[in-house]
């Protein structure tokens, strides 16, 4: 029998501290009472479940899961499953809370949740991961429910992943309840646009702060770390508006062309290639870090936490940051950035697309009903703009930046509902 440990957090750049810090400064901004501070600054339930799975090897494994909800002031709870092997649960902390402040941000009826288990996805089996998923859910169908919690996928998860946990937390209830889980394949009840849409409000908030900045898309160039479902989704989409893609990158490196990279044939690479990059030959190969530091208009960080820190902030060079993942910028490096006018569209504002979509999912499963794809992002771009532009004028009456501004539209929000609502 074997069983992971959690790793020891070993970066100086706690994900959850990096969220309290903005949390901290914003709630000063706003004047925010005690009480509601204390209310909203610890999460509303914490769970572990330990998850015994028989791999393919015949022989016992047990996982170690999380599932945080930090609030359902604004509506039941929402957030993805993240399978990694570093998930840890203060970084599972920090993305629900992110969850929170991003639902309100975008002006969604939902709270923050999110899920973890500590394990390598990509070394394992189809038959483990299922085993596995279906564990998770089963030990957690009190804590999910369409008015409850809403899982979605994550780093690691996607839509198989989202069917497993449909059928089994169904199974449970005696009946189909497709509406708890989004992100689903499409003949189980999944939006149409789905797929693409964190990217798509990535690109939509992209454009807005070029628009501010004045500067042309078509002359523009970008770098993108992370080519998954965010990246190449936002590459794609940014493409596709004129910008030039310079760079993109994976776990395995980054590759940069000056010329432009063929988006198209990085796809069918990565397809053709479990997955990867590794082995690209459309451009140069180089690292992760170098990436971030390459002459650009455009930085879009869209693949995990933390790599932009004080140790590399100074040396970015890009005018535009746009946060596709969750928490790449340590607070830490907010100061950094912001003196040196390093404009920085934040994680909870700019990739608050998926969770838009997620909500028309949800929306159309509670309706039976299936909207076409151009009412999903016409609604999904309009969402977007909407925020941008409440965010951007926050900013510039407070003369604060666009993250803290973005955590300023969120707090209030959240916190005049909390006290609407009220306490014990
Ligand atoms: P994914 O698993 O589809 O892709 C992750 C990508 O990041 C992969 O290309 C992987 O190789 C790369 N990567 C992992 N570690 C890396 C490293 N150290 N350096 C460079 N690249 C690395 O995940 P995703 O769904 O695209 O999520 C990416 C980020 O976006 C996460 O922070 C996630 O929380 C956030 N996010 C995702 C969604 C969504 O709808 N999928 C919504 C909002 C936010």
């Amino acid at each position: 029998m074997a069983y992971i440990e959690p790793a020891p957090i070993k970066d100086k750049h706690n994900p959850f501290e990096s969220m309290m810090v903005r949390f901290n400064d914003a709630a000063k901004i706003l004047n925010l009472d005690d009480e509601t501070y204390e209310v909203l600054k610890r999460p509303h339930k914490v769970v572990i479940v330990s998850l015994p799975v028989t791999m393919d090897n015949g022989k016992i494994q047990v996982f170690e899961g999380y599932r945080v909800i930090h609030s359902n002031i604004l509506g039941p709870a929402k957030g993805g499953i993240r399978y990694d092997l570093g998930v840890h649960l203060d970084e599972v902390k920090a993305l629900a809370a992110w969850m929170t402040w991003k639902c309100a941000v975008v002006d969604i009826p939902y709270g923050g949740a999110k899920g973890g288990v500590i394990c390598d996805p990509r070394s394992m089996s189809a038959g483990e991961l299922e085993r596995l998923t279906r564990a998770y859910t089963s030990s957690l169908v009190d804590v999910f429910g369409p008015d409850q919690d809403i899982p979605a996928p994550d780093m690691g998860t996607g839509q198989r992943e989202m069917a497993w946990l449909m059928d089994e937390y169904s199974k449970a209830q005696g009946r189909t309840v497709n509406a708890v889980v989004t992100g689903k394949p499409l003949v189980l009840g999944g939006s149409l646009g789905r797929v693409e849409a964190t990217g798509r409000g990535v690109m939509v908030s992209t454009l807005a702060a070029m628009e501010k900045m004045k500067i042309n898309p078509a002359k523009a160039t970008c770098a993108v770390q992370g080519f998954g479902n965010v990246g190449s989704n936002t590459a794609i989409l940014l493409e596709d508006r004129g910008l030039k893609i310079c760079g993109i990158s994976d776990h395995t490196g980054a590759y940069w062309n000056a010329d432009g990279i063929d988006l198209e044939k990085a796809v069918a690479y990565k397809n053709a290639n479990k997955g990867v990059l590794q082995g690209f030959t459309g451009g140069d190969l180089i690292t992760n870090d170098q990436l971030l530091e390459m002459e650009v208009d455009v930085l879009i960080p869209a693949a995990k936490e933390d790599v932009i820190t004080p140790e590399n902030a100074g040396n970015i060079k890009a005018k535009l940051i746009v946060e596709g993942a969750n928490g790449p910028t340590a607070a830490a490096a907010d100061k950094i950035l912001f003196e040196n006018k390093v404009a920085v569209v934040p994680d909870i504002l700019a990739n608050a697309g998926g969770v838009t979509v997620s909500y028309f999912e949800w929306v159309q499963n509670r309706i039976g009903y299936k909207w076409p794809l151009d009412r999903i992002n016409r609604r999904t771009d309009r969402a977007m703009k909407d925020a941008f532009e409440t965010v951007y004028q926050t900013a510039v009456n407070y003369k604060i930046s666009l993250r803290l501004a973005a955590y300023v539209v969120a707090i209030r929000k959240v916190a005049e509902t909390y006290k609407f609502r009220g306490g014990y």
